[in-house]
This record gives C-alpha cells, structure tokens and sequence, in this order.
C-alpha cells in the first residue's frame, strides 16, 4: 500500500499554482492539473511525503473518517489558564 496512507494524523493547506504541472491526486487516481484550487496533504506534517489532493476528495475521504487531523488524533494539552484553574 502506498506510505502515504501509513500516516497517524495529517496536515492540510491549501494550494493552487501557475505551474504548468499536473499531479495525481492519491485518493481517487485522477489527475488535476496544478492551477485548480486543491489541497496539499502532509502526511505527518513530512513535506517530502506530500501530496496534491482535489478538494471534493479529501472532505469525502474526512466524512468516512480517514485523513485525521493532528489535534483529532492528539489533543491539545491543556493551556496554562486551564491547568492553573483546574479543580483538585
Ligand atoms: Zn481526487
């Protein structure tokens, strides 16, 4: 199976360029040429394991539960305000 899908939690940013380039997005095997809106996905965070993802894709593959985000795998620690407030 693809590594890119080996992955805990994923981070996603928004891209879109004027490079002449075309990628396949993993999550249908189609391709998308660079200039239309898409997202990245960074597996991990690891840029060298990014990959260029249609938009419609990445919310359907969230909807059926994959492609979790970091704070929804790991939450947060507590913040200061809240650790200095908690009840003990
Ligand atoms: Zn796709």
């Amino acid at each position: 199976m693809d590594d890119f899908f080996r992955a805990r939690w994923y981070t996603l940013r928004r891209a879109g360029s004027t490079k002449p380039a075309t990628y396949r997005c993993p999550l249908c095997g189609r391709q998308m040429p660079a200039l239309i809106d898409h997202l990245l996905v960074f597996p991990e965070d690891d840029h060298s394991r990014r990959r260029h993802a249609h938009i419609e894709c990445v919310r359907a593959a969230r909807a059926a539960g994959r492609l979790p985000l970091r704070e929804e795998v790991e939450p947060k620690p507590p913040g200061l305000l809240a650790r200095l407030l908690r009840r003990r």
